[in-house]
């Protein structure tokens, strides 16, 4: 059975973007592969969190993961902090790692864009640890949306070198890109995509957000003036609000784009309203329910670091053993 391995960070609140390109998918992994899920706090670190706002949004992760039906018998649901691991073949892989292949990562350029006290060297070496936790695991394939199939591409490179070095030791991850829901974009700038780090709450829509907050932020969302509804590139405003429609809905363009022919802007919107709230209401209930039963929470964690450790050590081991490291004493 090939291997999946996929990770959110903590670094703020999960937006529908966050559910509808990633986690909801990974349930339906669950049944072909053997899927490691992670809570990736490590990377949240790489800009400042509030250490008890951190500590919230982890548990609050793994009550998502439930509430949106991860199997925790079935699949490694943990925290990447738990596993030492991760830190550990990362810190192994920097060495393996050029500072030309790091200069050309996107995200740590679009991260930093007006802001360059935030780039710690962390932001910038994130992409290692990233290629730490996929190929400690021996990873085939994993579930990225376009945002990050950069760094599906420097592990492979990563993985590449090493192998080429000392022979055979990782095992090649693949990138496995959803079909639908790719790329939610901002809800004030359809230019860019959805982020929970987003400055502006006004962008994306909250998981867990109320119906009356969905309500807000949908009818703020930005149009355009041309007055139609088109699925087009020239009108990305309108174009996110089809896709949202889409990706909470699984009907497809054609019979969207009819549904609302010589409809309005307002019409657009109160169908977007419903449609969010039908699909993401029901995982906003269950999350709170888990969130009221945090033993289980931790006896979830505590079990997946357990799962996790077995695979990562072995790893670990596999690659200080070639790298020359003193074993055995
Ligand atoms: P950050 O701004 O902190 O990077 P993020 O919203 O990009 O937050 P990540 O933790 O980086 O979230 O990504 C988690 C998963 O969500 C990844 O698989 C990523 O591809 C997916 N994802 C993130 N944003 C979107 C989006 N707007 N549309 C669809 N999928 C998304
Ligand atoms: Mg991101």
């Amino acid at each position: 059975m090939k291997t999946v391995y996929s990770a959110i960070q903590p670094s703020g609140d999960l937006t529908i973007g966050n559910y509808l390109g990633a986690l909801r998918n990974w349930k339906k992994l669950e049944n072909d592969y053997r899927c490691i899920f992670g809570v990736a706090d490590l990377h949240a670190i790489t800009v400042r969190q509030d250490p008890e706002k951190l500590r919230e949004r982890s548990k609050k992760l793994i009550a998502i993961y439930l509430a949106n039906g991860l199997d925790p018998k079935k699949s490694i649901i943990y925290v990447n902090s738990h596993v030492p691991e991760h830190a550990e073949l990362g810190w192994a892989l920097h060495t393996y790692t050029s500072l030309g292949q790091l200069n050309r990562m996107h995200q740590f350029k679009s991260k930093i864009k007006d802001n360059e006290e935030r780039a710690n060297a962390g932001l910038y070496c994130y992409p290692v640890l990233m290629a730490a936790d996929i190929l400690l695991y021996d990873t085939d394939l994993v579930p990225v949306g376009d945002d990050q199939k950069q760094h599906v591409e420097i592990t492979r490179d990563i993985a590449e070198r090493f192998n080429g070095i000392y022979g055979d030791t990782f095992v090649m991850p693949e990138p496995l890109i959803g079909k639908m829901g790719n790329r939610i974009k901002s809800l004030q700038d359809p230019t860019i995509k959805m982020s929970k780090s987003d400055p502006n709450p006004a962008a994306y829509i909250l998981l867990l957000e109320e119906y009356k907050d969905i309500k807000k932020k949908i009818n703020r969302a930005v149009t355009d003036s041309v007055g139609e509804i088109n699925y087009s590139e020239d009108q990305p405003g309108v174009s996110n609000l089809l896709e949202i429609y889409q990706s909470c809905t699984d009907e497809n363009m054609e019979d969207i784009l009819s549904k609302f022919e010589g409809k309005g802007y307002g019409d657009l919107k109160k169908a977007v309203i419903e449609a969010v709230e039908n699909s993401i209401g029901p995982v906003r209930d269950k999350t709170n329910e888990f969130l009221q039963n945090e033993d289980y929470l931790i006896e979830v964690a505590h079990d997946g670091m357990i799962r996790a450790r077995e695979v990562a050590s072995k790893t670990l081991e596999r690659v200080y053993e070639k790298i020359g490291f003193l074993r055995g004493m």
